[in-house]
């Protein structure tokens, strides 16, 4: 067979080949205005309007705003009008699209065409197909939920998130968001868990929010996220079987010049990749996600993409969405998008940074600081609110963002550590001293007049000191949010989401019931909600770090304030089956505890899976390509020897070739025995029952190989002739372009 790698070196090297893809480029909307065709494949309120009845329009509307139910003579109506709408832009089929714990989106498609009673061909989508559908579940993970033999899960239209058509490859497809259900009510998806997470806030931070405000009657989380990603060209990634099959590569000798330069960041973008990014753009618009920005990245070939922030529900969809997208419109481009956490070795990996906030109905951002003391006292409240959350519960957040492509990028020293702790910076941490110094139980109402006005005076530096802010730490406050840097490239933001929701409807929970206590007791509103701030600025102040979160002082201190530094996933997902854990999830209505043990099931099979895969990839690299290659140079080497010493040269002429075939075999010796280990350690493993021992020994007993065999490899590629090097090399993966 010929070398794939040669192949694809020889085929881009004419640009015309490269350019074959781009023809689709834009879509011929690349002069069109956004506006124009921004969410066009979308029933939005627009298209409702045109095709619902006033009386389907007014119900469904009323629906989305008040998350009610929608009656099922309704749903008749509504399912007539959105699939007019579809057919009339040509949409043929239809499916309930869905989120399951795989990581990726599920769908299958039905078509409107059916038969009717009396054998006439009709197209039609009913009311019962629009609400509900029973996919064949057995094959999604449940975590022992559901029994294979009793396949039911069913899928339920959410009318919260708006359904939409994707127009990509063959076809038309209208696709309806759903949550995915076991038969008997458990959650088998990210969505159904974050719904309830986002209703649960709601309640309990409309509730605080009445201490100032009588008007606001609803609190919606936001959220921001920004995608990193790589894009590799797709013929050298599919001469690399462990990028086709672990999205990362599991070997390959650092290029000579890697990302020390740092002149990627910011750098104009590439041409080809340029004319992929306008062309997602504008099918990411068509879908009605609002991406914002787009540029390159620290490492060479990654970029990263942002939209405006939305409704976490929505974000939470579009961003999925957007993974998908991606996709397929990186094959038009003969590209293919790495979103893995740590695709090369010794090259920053990429994040999915989540910006998090809280807003009102009322249209206030309740972590922008507010122009007036009294606002201002608000803003302090749900401030120092996360702040608690984040310290009680930092290790289920930790568990929210672990997985097994993450904990190649957490703790290393270019990623967020392990560690949770959160930045505020300079002029908060002044805020915050001050009310713990201040406050005390004696306090008068003078004292409560000085104290607003101080704060108040710091807001402007507190927007100042935030727009250069510290880049290492894996919660920061960023002005007028929360930045969740620590989510991994490839995850459903909706686990972190899900968590970060629900452990802030607790803290605001609890928050109220020690305010009303004071207040209960006589004391004065302003001031019991500063006496117990001022109490968890002292309970939860451990968390705050503004230093350099990579370096080694900081795992030392953290140490010291006894903050969980946990680096695995199977250790870090134990901390959501704790009984606080247990707790949290049953008080605040998101998970039973039947539930989340299926879950910490399904992410410990989930984590083991993909370390198996990795090593299975890696044996099979090791044995079909590097060694024979290797093997292949040494009888080069070897003839060569016996043909000097043929014509009678001295043995000090070949010397050289001596050594290099000596260190050769040397290599090859030692990961031959360690594949052979690493094989039996596996068998070992597989054997475990318990899914917790299984995912550990996976992460202490199998993963260890993987960094020494990858050690020899390295050695390999850079003693063997590049003409005998099959895979594809960093300098080609990260440089051409
Ligand atoms: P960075 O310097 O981190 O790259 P950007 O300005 O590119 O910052 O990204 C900030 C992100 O935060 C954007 O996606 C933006 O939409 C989002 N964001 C801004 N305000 C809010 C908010 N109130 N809630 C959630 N996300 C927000
Ligand atoms: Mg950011």
């Amino acid at each position: 067979m010929e070398n794939l790698r040669f192949a694809a070196l020889e085929d881009i090297q004419h640009p015309e080949s490269t350019s074959k893809g781009n023809n689709h480029s834009g879509n011929g909307m690349n002069h069109t205005r956004i506006t124009a065709f921004f969410g066009s494949n979308v029933f939005n309120r627009k298209a409702m309007r045109e095709y619902l009845s006033d009386e389907s329009f007014k119900s469904l509307t009323t629906s989305i705003q008040s998350g009610s139910k929608i009656d099922r003579k309704m749903a008749g109506q509504i399912a007539a009008g959105m699939k007019t709408w579809a057919m009339d832009k040509g949409v043929s089929h239809y499916t309930h699209w869905f989120q399951p714990l795989t990581g990726t989106t599920a769908e299958k498609h039905d078509a409107f065409f059916s038969i009717s009673k009396d054998g006439t061909p009709i197209e039609n989508f009913d009311g019962d197909s629009l609400v509900q559908q029973e996919p064949d579940a057995s094959s999604f993970p449940s975590g022992g939920l559901r029994a294979t033999f009793e396949a039911r899960g069913y899928t339920a239209w959410d009318p919260s998130s708006p359904a939409f058509i994707m127009d990509m490859g063959s076809g038309k497809t209208l696709c309806i968001p759903t949550v995915f259900i076991s038969y008997t009510g458990e959650s088998l998806d990210y969505k159904g868990p974050l719904l309830k997470a986002i209703a649960s806030l709601d309640k309990a931070a409309t509730e605080v929010c009445n201490y100032f405000d009588k008007n606001v009657t609803r609190v919606t989380p936001t959220l921001g996220w920004e995608q990193e990603y790589f894009l590799i060209d797709a013929r050298l990634a599919d001469a690399r079987p462990d990028l086709l099959m672990c999205e990362r590569t599991v070997v390959g000798h650092p290029p000579a010049k890697g990302q020390q330069l740092e002149d990627h960041y910011f750098g104009t973008i590439p041409e080809r990749a340029y004319a992929f990014m306008r062309d997602l753009e504008i099918e990411c618009y068509k879908l009605g996600i609002p991406l914002k920005t787009r540029h390159n990245e620290v490492a060479p070939a990654q970029f990263e993409c942002a939209p405006i922030f939305e409704d976490v529900n929505i974000a939470v969809d579009h961003n999925s969405l957007l993974m998908d997208v991606m996709n397929k419109v990186a094959l038009r481009h003969q590209f293919r998008v790495l979103l893995h956490e740590k695709p090369f070795a010794g090259i920053n990996g990429s994040g999915k940074h989540n910006n998090w906030s809280m807003s009102t109905d009322t249209g206030v951002n309740l972590l922008s600081p507010g122009k007036t003391p009294k606002t201002n006292l608000m803003f302090l409240t749900f401030f120092i609110n996360t702040i608690k959350g984040a310290y009680d519960y930092a290790d289920v957040l930790r568990a929210s963002i672990a997985s097994a492509g993450n904990d190649f990028r957490l703790g290393a020293n270019e990623a967020p550590p392990a560690i949770i702790s959160v930045f505020i910076g300079r002029y908060l941490h002044e805020v915050l001293n001050e009310i713990e110094t201040r406050v005390d139980h004696k306090f008068d109402e003078q004292d409560e007049a000085i104290l607003k006005l101080d704060l108040h005076r710091h807001i402007p530096e507190v927007l100042l000191d935030n727009t250069d802010r510290n880049r290492t730490s894996p919660f920061a406050f960023t002005g007028n949010k929360f930045e969740f840097r620590a989510v991994g490239s490839s995850a459903n933001c909706a686990s972190a989401m899900t968590v970060l929701n629900t452990i802030m409807a607790e803290t605001l929970t609890q928050f109220k019931k020690d305010v009303d206590k004071l207040i209960d007791k006589g004391e004065k509103k302003e001031i019991a909600i500063l006496q117990v701030l001022q109490n968890y600025i002292v309970k939860s102040k451990d968390i705050l770090f503004d230093g350099d979160g990579y370096g080694e002082e900081w795992v030392k201190e953290a140490e010291k304030r006894k903050l969980p530094n946990i680096k695995t996933t199977p250790h870090a997902l134990e901390a959501l089956i704790s009984s606080k854990s247990i707790k949290l999830f049953r008080d605040m209505g998101i998970y039973s505890e039947k539930e989340l043990h299926a879950r910490y099931e399904i992410l410990l099979e989930d984590y083991m899976k993909k370390v198996q895969i990795d090593a299975r990839v890696i044996g099979d690299l090791c044995t079909s390509f590097i060694l024979p290659s290797a093997i292949k140079y040494q009888n080069h080497l070897i003839s060569n020897i016996k043909g000097l010493k043929e014509i009678g040269l001295k043995e000090d002429a070949y010397d050289a070739q001596k050594r290099i075939l000596a260190k050769i075999s040397e290599h090859i010796q030692i990961i031959t025995r360690n594949v052979e280990d690493m094989i039996e350690a596996r068998k070992k493993a597989n054997k475990i029952k318990d899914a917790h021992q299984r995912a550990v020994d996976y992460c202490e007993k199998i993963k260890p190989y993987f960094d020494i065999i990858r050690y020899h490899c390295d050695k390999l590629e850079f003693l063997v002739d590049d003409e005998y090097w099959k895979l594809p090399k960093y300098r080609e993966l990260l440089f051409l372009r």
